[in-house]
C-alpha cells in the first residue's frame, strides 16, 4: 500500500501555531510507529489572499482533491474583515467543502474526565461522555430553492425551503451507520417527522438503509426537539446521532459545549469514497483563528491534535493509534497541564502551546 498522503493547510492566526504541534505528532508516528505520511503544505484563507490574491488557488484545490486527507488549522482575522465577500478567507474553506462534496460533518462531543467540571452540566452527566453527531452539510434548508425576501401586498416575506432527495439522505445515513460500526453500534436519527414532510421522508429512508444494509446496527428515531432535551438531560444514552443540516447545526453546537472549551473540539467533514475506498476528508478544529491570542503561545493545540486523531481513525483505519493519541491527551489533562483557555482550577499547571505539544509527545513515548 502506498504511503498515505496528507495536505496541511494551517491558515491564519493561531492556525499555524496549533498545526506546528500536529506536525510533530505526525513525525512521531512516522518515527516511532512505522506510520509515515507523505505530507504537503499549502495556503488557505488570508495568507493565500496575501500571496496570491485568492483565499484558495486552483493548484491547492486540485491537490486537496488528490490527497487521502486534508488537515486545516483556521482561517480569517481582522486584517481581512473588509475584503470583498468573494475573496474573504472563509471562501477558501467553503470552496474546499463544496468542491470536495463533503456532505457528512462529524462533530464529536467527548468529555475527558479531567475537564468534566468545565461543563455547565453536572459532572456525572458529562464525565466520560463520547458521542458523535453527524450533520448533513451540503443540502437542506441552507441551500433549498425557492429562497429570498419577496414583497407580498404591503409586507415582505422571508422564504427558505427545506429540500432533501432520497439519495442525499441515503448517503449521510450510510456515513452514520459506518461510523456506528466503529464505535458503539447505535444510531439515533433526528428530524421533525411530526410536522415536516422532509422529516417523514428522512425517517423512512434512514430506516430503509438501516434495515437493508446495516441490520446489525441498533437504529432509533427521535424528534429533534426531544433530542435537544435528551442531549442536556442524559447525553450518554447516545452513540451516533444523524440529522439534517439545520438541526445538526444547532444540536452539534449544543452537544459540543457539554464538554467545555472551544480549544478542545475537533471535527471532520467526509464525502464519497475515493477509488482507494477512503472517503474524501477534511479534518479541522471547530475554533477559528483566535486573533486575540495569536502569537502569544496561548493557543490550545488539542482541538487540532484530536482532529488528526479523527483522521487516523476515519481516513487511515488506525483506530488503535487514534486511541493511543486520545489517551495521551487524556493523560496530560489528568496530570493537570492546562493552556490558558482551560485554567481556573486550583493545582493546574499553566503551559504554552508548545509545552502542551511536548507533554503529549512524552505521553505518546510513554505509551510504547
Ligand atoms: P474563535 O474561535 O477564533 O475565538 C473565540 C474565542 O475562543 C477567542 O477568545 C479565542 O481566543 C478562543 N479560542 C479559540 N480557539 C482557541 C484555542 N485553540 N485555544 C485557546 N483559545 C481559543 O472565533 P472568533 O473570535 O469568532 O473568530 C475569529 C476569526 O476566526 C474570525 O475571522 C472568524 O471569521 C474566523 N473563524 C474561522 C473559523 C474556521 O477557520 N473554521 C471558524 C470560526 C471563526
Amino acid at each position: 500500500m502506498s504511503t498515505p498522503s496528507l495536505l496541511i493547510l494551517a491558515g491564519d492566526g493561531i492556525g499555524p501555531e496549533v498545526m506546528a504541534e500536529v506536525r510533530r505528532i505526525i513525525d512521531w508516528y512516522g518515527a516511532k510507529r512505522d506510520l509515515p505520511f507523505d505530507v504537503s503544505e499549502g495556503l488557505v484563507g488570508g495568507c493565500s489572499y496575501d500571496a496570491h490574491g485568492t483565499p484558495l488557488t486552483d493548484e491547492t484545490m486540485a491537490r486537496a482533491q488528490e490527497v487521502d486527507a486534508v488537515l486545516l488549522g483556521a482561517v480569517g482575522g481582522p486584517a481581512y474583515d473588509n475584503l470583498d465577500f468573494s475573496v474573504k478567507p472563509e471562501r477558501g474553506l467553503l470552496r474546499l467543502r463544496k468542491e470536495m462534496d463533503l456532505y457528512a460533518n462529524l462533530r464529536p462531543a467527548q468529555c475527558f474526565d479531567a475537564l468534566a467540571d468545565f461543563s455547565s452540566l453536572k459532572r456525572d452527566v458529562v464525565a466520560g461522555l463520547d458521542i458523535m453527531i453527524v450533520r448533513e452539510l451540503t443540502s437542506g434548508i441552507y441551500f433549498g430553492e425557492p429562497r429570498g425576501i419577496i414583497q407580498e401586498g404591503n409586507e415582505r416575506v422571508g422564504i427558505n425551503t427545506q429540500r432533501y432527495t432520497e439519495s442525499e439522505i441515503e448517503r449521510v445515513a450510510r456515513s452514520a451507520f459506518e461510523l456506528a460500526r466503529r464505535r458503539g453500534n447505535k444510531v439515533c436519527s433526528m428530524e421533525k417527522a411530526n410536522v415536516m414532510e422532509s422529516g417523514v421522508l428522512w425517517r423512512e429512508v434512514v430506516q430503509k438503509i438501516g434495515d437493508t444494509e446495516y441490520p446489525d446496527v441498533e437504529l432509533s428515531h427521535m424528534y429533534a426537539d426531544a433530542g435537544a432535551m435528551q442531549l442536556c438531560r442524559w447525553p450518554k444514552q447516545f452513540d451516533v446521532i444523524v440529522t439534517d443540516n439545520l438541526f445538526g447545526d444547532l444540536l452539534s453546537d449544543a452537544a459540543a459545549m457539554l464538554t467545555g472549551s472551544l480549544g478542545m473540539l475537533p471535527s471532520a467533514s467526509l464525502g464519497a469514497p475515493m477509488e482507494n475506498g477512503r472517503p474524501k476528508a477534511l479534518y479541522e478544529p471547530v475554533h477559528g483563528s483566535a486573533p486575540d491570542i495569536t502569537g502569544q503561545g496561548k493557543a490550545n493545540p488539542i482541538a487540532c491534535i484530536l482532529s488528526f486523531a479523527m483522521a487516523l481513525r476515519y481516513s487511515f483505519d488506525k483506530g488503535n493509534e487514534a486511541d493511543r493519541l486520545e489517551k495521551a491527551v487524556e493523560k496530560v489533562l489528568a496530570d493537570g497541564l492546562r493552556t490558558a483557555d482551560l485554567l481556573g482550577e486550583d493545582g493546574a499547571t499553566p503551559v504554552t502551546t508548545s509545552e502542551m505539544g511536548d507533554a503529549i509527545l512524552a505521553a505518546l513515548d510513554a505509551s510504547l
